[in-house]
This record gives structure tokens, C-alpha cells and sequence, in this order.
């Protein structure tokens, strides 16, 4: 196809100068030179090289017109070689971009070597050199360097997107050669992938972007783009205009592969429109041109053209055999160089994938020694986390330990201390109940329910029971009915919060009596409220006791043991009330004994005392047990005789007194006689003590009156 192999191969070379690129850059002046003029430039690069210090700036500007110069006589190691050249001594003059400068050219060079590999690594690496000094020219034509490499290897869709990254690249900085060619490569890219539409406006693009600079080789390219575009999409007159450009060119360069080029893509249209005649002129011409520059392969193509022409519309036989035989011939020898490029182009593949391979594998065990340096490193890192987990659990277990030991010692001196205030509870439990049981008295403790919860050893005697037997058994269930109508109140009482004293009375089961002095005392919970109380109870049965013999001395005549005047007295008023209620009647026999002051006199006090215990006795034997006797003072006596109902009964009584007084009391050697007189008062109807004891003693004298020895009556009803 017209032009692409031209443009695959390494394009035009350009013999006018194009705007300059990396116009901002130190620059030797033999570099623009050498693109007008190569070869007498390459000649005083050489010169300026052997005085040029190795290491110097301009060394490096000289290695890139070098490497310049040869890009432009196409030849693609001094191109290399140079350009490596020029990336060492920029480094050595710290000047990254012109190292990258150098990077291009050098990769530029192994892209027509077909040294793909290493040019896609350099390129690789310039793009990572790049990052670190930002440049969005030399990025760009870093990316415009992978497109075309990317378009040779075939991978269209690749270059596609390289020239579209190297236009993004390039942004808005002015550098209309790189984006010209952007374009260029993009169209190429898009052409060959269908995308005539896209082709089309990217190859617009470049034209519009060379519109300002003079680059007629590169202008030269577009338009065989452009025709070829054209041609695809039958548009003649398209393909005249391109054509004429380029022809116009040829002539300006006096440039003869663009001359060829440029009459090929007439001719074509000529052939398109069906002027063979004009086709034939034209295509000749372009042949005779490749041939002359030994273009076999454009020669040859169009050749192709030139013989279907011939056989097509020709009408000269011979001619039409000559051009069949050329043909064959060129073919021939083409095939010869075909088959050697294609082996070279294969050898270029083959190298490439195996390189690529090689480097997959180097990246795969890269990979690989990285997952294998990154498990160690995770098994590593696993191994001190275990450590670390190991050490930590360690230090927690001694810690846990540590903490359980003390918690096991203040355990363990908690329980010494319980066990100390246990025992000492215990022991003050003991001896308050030692003391409690000691204390003569009943000690208890009772709830609200009126049950016993706690009572001493004292209980045991009360109850006859376990004092033990008794705890949770209530007040009520444990004592007789009668006690707990005394206790009943009291319970009430303290229960209602009131401390309160009482006394009670029980019996044995002899029947005798026992006394106690009983205590509440409210038990309050801290809320204030009443929980129970405790029971303090003081058997008094002694003390009652002594106070009833108190009570009985006091009314009873020491001398005689009879009962005396007091008692008396209260017996007196007893009966007379109770004879009154019933309405009977009772003798009251009053005695006094006769001439008694005589008896003291004559024989002593002392056995008138005697005789006084003696009459007294003979009273009590005269009475009846219920009947009463008393000595009210001296020598007096009355009998109190209830039973008595008559005046006869009393005057019998009387006369029985009188008969035992009769015999004589014997006191040491005496014997002596003594009698009473008795006045005798019959009560009936009587209220008052007085007037009883006054009739009584009324009846005395007059006994007494009488002779003594004998008794009289008085009496009422
Ligand atoms: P009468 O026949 O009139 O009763 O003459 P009497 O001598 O008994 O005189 P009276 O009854 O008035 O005197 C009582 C005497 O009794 C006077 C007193 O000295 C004596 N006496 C009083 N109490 C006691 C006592 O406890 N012991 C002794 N030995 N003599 C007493
Ligand atoms: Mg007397």
C-alpha cells in the first residue's frame, strides 16, 4: 500500500528544518545543521568530538546532533550508539533531560534495529526518569516513540493509545512537530484498525497542527496519509490535491523518492478516474524515481500497477511483456529481500517475545522471590508475633499469677481474720451466754411473731424442757393460759416500742407460788422500727416471801405467836362486812386475864410471860382451827368465832375457856392459878369495829364487875 511501508520503515528522510524541538534545551548549533546537512555536519561533529572534554555539556550536545545526524542519514546503530553516548555524558553533567534526550534517540535507534525489547525498557525507563523531572515535551515524545514501536510491532490499538497519551501529555504546551506526529501515528494506528472516520480527523489535526511550522517531510507524510485515505474512500480529487502537494515539495526539495511518491499517488487517481493514459505517464514516472533509488519495494508496487495496466488497457504487446518480465524479475529479487527481512522481521519478533518472555520470567521470579521473600518475611513477622503473643501471654499468665498469689494471701488472711473474729465471736457468743446463763435470771430474746429466738440456761428450770427446744416456738404455745394473759399486755406494749416492767406469778407443780420481776426492753432495728425484744426476767419468789413474813410479823404477837391487835383488827372488819352480806351473825369473846398484875409481881415477869404463852395455848385448844385468836396487848385476848351462831354457842365456848383455865400453869417451881373474865359481844346487824369491840369490852366489865372467873353477854339483834 502507497506510502506505509515508507513510513514503517523510518520515515522520510528530512532534508529541511523543522521547527525545533526541545528548543529550551542546551543545543549545539551542528544539530540543526545536521538535518539540512548531514553528512558535513556528522564530519565536524567527529572533529569537535576529539577537542570536546568527555565529561562536559558540550559533549553531550554533541553526541545528540550526532545521534541526529545519523537518524537522518538512517543509519540506526551510530543513531544508538550516539545517543547512549549522549545519555552517559548528561548524566555526568547532571543534565537528566538531555539524558532523556539521549534515551530517545538511543531507543529510536533500536526501534529500526528492531530491538524492541531493549528499546521498550529504555523508554520504560526514561518515562521513570521523567516523573522525577517533569517535562511534558520530552513525556510526549517518549509516548510518540512507544506508538510508532507499538504500530511496527502490530499492535495498532497499542499505538492508538500511546499517541493518545502523549497528545494528554502534551496538554497545552506548544510543540507542534510532537503533536503533528501524535496525530500522524494515531491515524496510521486508526487506519489499519477500520477506523477510517478517526483517521481522518486525527490526520486533519496534524496538518492543522503543522499549519505554523515548515516541515515538509512531515507535511509530505501527511499528505500520503491523506491520499491513501482518499483513495479508500473514492475520493479522486482528494488524491490530486495530496499528489500535487507532494509533487510540489519534491520539486522545492528536489527531493526524488517524494517526486516518486508524489507521482504514484497521481497516477493512482488517474487510474481511479480512468485516465489511463495520464495513469500510465504517471506511475512510470514514479517508477523511474524508486528505481533510481534502488526502492525495491515501492518499485515493485508500482510496477504491479503498471503491468495491470498495461494488460488492462495496453496496446502494446511488447511493452506490456517488458513490464511482466521486470516485474518478475523485481519480484524475484524482492522475494529474495523480502524473505531475508521477513526472517530478519521474524528474528526481530522472535527476539522481542523472547526477550518479553525472558523478562515475564524474570518478572515472574522477581514475583515469585518477592512472594517468597514476603511469606518469609509474613512467616518472619508471624514468628516474632508469636513471640511477641507468647511473651505477652507469659507476662499476663505471671501477672495473673502474681495477682492470683495475692489475692490467694489476702484470701488467705481474710479467712485467718473471719476465723480470728469467728473464734472471737465465738468466744464472746460463749461467754455472753456463760454470762448470760450465770445470771440468775430468765434471759430471752423474742421476734415480732412472739417467738423465742434466744433464752439461757435459766429456762431449763422454768420449763423443764432443753432451753434449745425452745427456739422458734412461740411465747403463747410455751406458757399457761393464765401467764400469757399477764404477759399479753406487756408483749403489746414493748412491741409497740415502750420499755415496761411488771411482775408475774406462777405456780410450781407442787402448787407453790413463784414470782418474777419481769423486763421488756424494745430491740429497734436502725430504721427505728421494733424487730423484737428482750425478755430480763428476776424470780422474786424469796423476796415475796420474806416481804409475806414481814407482812405476818407485823401482825402477829411475838410472845404468844397468836395473831395481834392489827390483824385483828382487819379480820374484825372482814367479818363483820362478810357477816353483814350474808346476813348471820358471829361471836366476838372478849377475855382478860384476872388479877394478872399480882402474878407479875409475885413471881417475875418473866413467868408472867409464861402464863400469858400458856393461856394463850389453852385458847387455841378450846377454838376450832377457823376460829380466831388474838392477844390485842397485855393480858387481853379476843377470839373471833364466825361460825358461832348463837349467844348459846358463844356462852358454851365461854364455859369451856373458863373450865381449861382452871388447872394451874406450871412455870419453873410454881404453880400457878390463874382465870379470865370473858365479855362476850353477839354481831348481828354491826358495821362498825368500834361499837363491836365496845359491846364486847362492855360484856368484860361487866364480868369482871361480876366476881371475874365468869363472862356476860352483850349483844345485838
Ligand atoms: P384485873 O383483875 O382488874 O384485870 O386486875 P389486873 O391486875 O389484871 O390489872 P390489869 O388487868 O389492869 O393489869 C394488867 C397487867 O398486866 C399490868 C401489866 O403489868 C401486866 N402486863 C401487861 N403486859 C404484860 C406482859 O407482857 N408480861 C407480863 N409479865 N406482864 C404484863
Ligand atoms: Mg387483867
Amino acid at each position: 500500500m502507497l506510502g506505509l511501508a515508507l513510513l514503517v520503515s523510518g520515515g522520510l528522510p528530512s532534508v529541511v528544518s523543522a521547527q525545533q524541538v526541545h528548543a529550551n534545551l542546551p543545543r549545539s548549533p551542528l544539530e540543526d545543521r545536521a538535518l539540512e546537512e548531514p553528512i558535513e555536519a556528522l564530519s565536524e561533529i567527529e572533529q569537535a568530538l576529539v577537542t570536546a572534554a568527555p565529561d562536559s555539556l558540550e559533549h553531550t550536545t554533541l553526541m545528540l546532533a550526532k545521534a541526529n545526524a545519523c537518524r537522518v542519514l538512517a543509519n540506526w546503530q551510530c543513531q544508538r550508539d550516539a545517543g547512549m553516548a549522549a545519555r552517559l555524558s548528561a548524566d555526568a553533567v547532571k543534565q537528566p533531560l538531555l539524558a532523556v534526550r539521549g534515551e530517545i534517540a538511543e531507543a529510536r535507534g533500536r526501534i529500526a534495529l528492531q530491538d524492541f525489547a531493549r528499546a521498550e525498557q529504555i523508554l520504560g525507563e526514561t518515562r521513570i526518569r521523567l516523573q522525577s523531572h517533569p517535562d511534558a515535551e520530552l513525556l510526549a515524545d517518549v509516548f510518540l516513540a512507544q506508538s510508532s514501536m507499538s504500530d511496527r510491532l502490530g499492535k495498532h490499538a497499542v499505538a492508538v493509545q500511546n499517541a493518545r497519551d502523549g497528545l494528554a501529555a502534551l496538554g497545552k504546551v506548544k510543540s507542534p512537530g510532537i503533536e503533528a506526529r501524535l496525530w500522524r501515528n494515531l491515524a496510521r494506528a486508526s487506519g489499519f484498525l477500520g477506523d477510517s472516520a478517526q483517521a481522518h480527523e486525527a490526520l486533519s489535526n496534524a496538518r492543522a497542527a503543522i499549519e505554523t511550522m515548515a516541515d515538509p517531510k512531515l507535511a509530505a507524510e501527511l499528505d500520503l496519509e491523506l491520499s491513501r485515505l482518499a483513495r479508500a474512500r473514492g475520493d479522486a480529487a482528494e488524491q490530486v490535491a495530496a499528489g500535487t502537494r507532494i509533487l510540489g515539495l519534491a520539486d522545492r526539495l528536489k527531493n526524488s523518492q517524494l517526486e516518486g511518491m508524489g507521482q504514484e499517488v497521481l497516477g493512482l487517481a488517474a487510474l481511479d478516474l480512468g485516465n489511463w493514459q495520464e495513469a500510465n505517464r504517471r506511475l512510470n514516472a514514479a517508477y523511474r524515481s524508486f528505481d533510481t533509488l534502488n526502492l525495491n519495494r515501492d518499485a515493485l508496487r508500482v510496477l504491479r500497477d503498471l503491468v495491470k495496466l498495461e494488460v488492462d488497457h495496453g496496446t502494446n504487446p511488447e511493452s506490456a511483456r517488458t513490464l511482466v518480465h521486470s516485474l518478475i524479475e523485481r519480484e524475484a529479487g524482492l522475494d529474495r529481500q523480502e524473505r531475508a527481512q521477513a526472517g530478519q522481521d521474524f528474528d526481530a519478533q522472535l527476539k522481542y517475545v523472547q526477550q518479553n518472555f525472558e523478562l515475564q520470567q524474570l518478572e515472574t521470579e522477581a514475583g515469585l522471590a518477592k512472594a517468597r521473600a514476603q511469606s518469609a518475611s509474613d512467616r518472619e513477622r508471624l514468628n516474632y508475633a508469636i513471640i511477641a503473643i507468647a511473651v505477652l501471654a507469659l507476662l499476663m499468665l505471671t501477672v495473673w499469677f502474681g495477682l492470683q498469689r495475692r489475692s490467694h494471701q489476702r484470701l488467705a488472711a481474710a479467712l485467718a481474720e473471719k476465723q480470728r473474729s469467728d473464734t472471737a465471736l465465738e468466744e464472746s457468743e460463749r461467754l455472753l451466754r456463760n454470762i448470760s446463763d450465770q445470771t440468775p435470771a430468765l434471759i430471752a430474746y423474742i421476734d415480732r411473731d412472739q417467738r423465742y429466738r434466744f433464752v439461757n440456761a435459766h429456762y431449763q428450770e422454768v420449763f423443764q424442757a432443753d432451753p434449745g427446744s425452745l427456739i422458734g416456738r412461740s411465747v403463747s404455745e410455751m406458757r399457761s393460759p393464765e401467764i400469757y394473759e399477764q404477759l399479753r399486755p406487756n408483749l403489746e406494749k414493748v412491741l409497740a416500742g415502750e420499755a415496761t416492767e411488771f411482775e408475774t406469778t406462777g405456780f410450781t407443780e407442787q402448787g407453790m407460788p413463784r414470782h418474777f420481776r419481769v423486763s421488756f426492753i424494745p430491740d429497734r432495728a436502725a430504721d427505728g422500727s421494733v424487730r423484737g425484744l428482750y425478755s430480763l426476767a428476776f424470780e422474786i419468789t424469796a423476796m415475796k416471801e420474806a416481804e409475806r413474813k414481814l407482812e405476818e410479823l407485823s401482825r402477829t404477837d411475838a410472845l404468844t405467836g397468836l395473831p395481834n391487835r392489827r390483824w385483828f383488827d382487819q379480820a374484825l372488819r372482814v367479818a363483820l362486812s362478810r357477816g353483814n352480806r350474808q346476813h348471820h351473825g358471829f361471836a366476838l369473846l372478849y377475855l382478860d386475864i384476872d388479877h394478872f398484875k399480882q402474878i407479875n409481881d409475885r413471881y417475875g415477869h418473866s413467868a408472867g410471860d409464861q402464863v400469858l404463852c400458856e393461856f394463850a395455848r389453852r385458847l387455841r385448844a378450846c377454838v376450832r382451827t377457823e376460829d380466831l385468836v388474838t392477844r390485842i396487848g397485855g393480858d387481853e385476848f379476843v377470839i373471833l368465832a364466825e361460825d358461832c351462831d348463837t349467844i348459846d354457842a358463844a356462852s358454851g365456848i365461854a364455859n369451856k375457856l373458863l373450865k381449861a383455865m382452871e388447872p394451874p400453869v406450871n412455870v419453873d417451881i410454881y404453880s400457878i392459878r390463874c382465870s379470865t373474865s370473858i365479855g362476850i359481844a353477839w354481831l348481828h346487824g354491826v358495821e362498825d369495829s368500834n361499837v363491836a369491840i365496845k359491846l364486847a369490852d362492855d360484856a368484860l366489865y361487866a364480868a369482871k364487875a361480876a366476881g371475874r372467873n365468869t363472862f356476860r353477854v352483850a349483844g345485838t339483834g
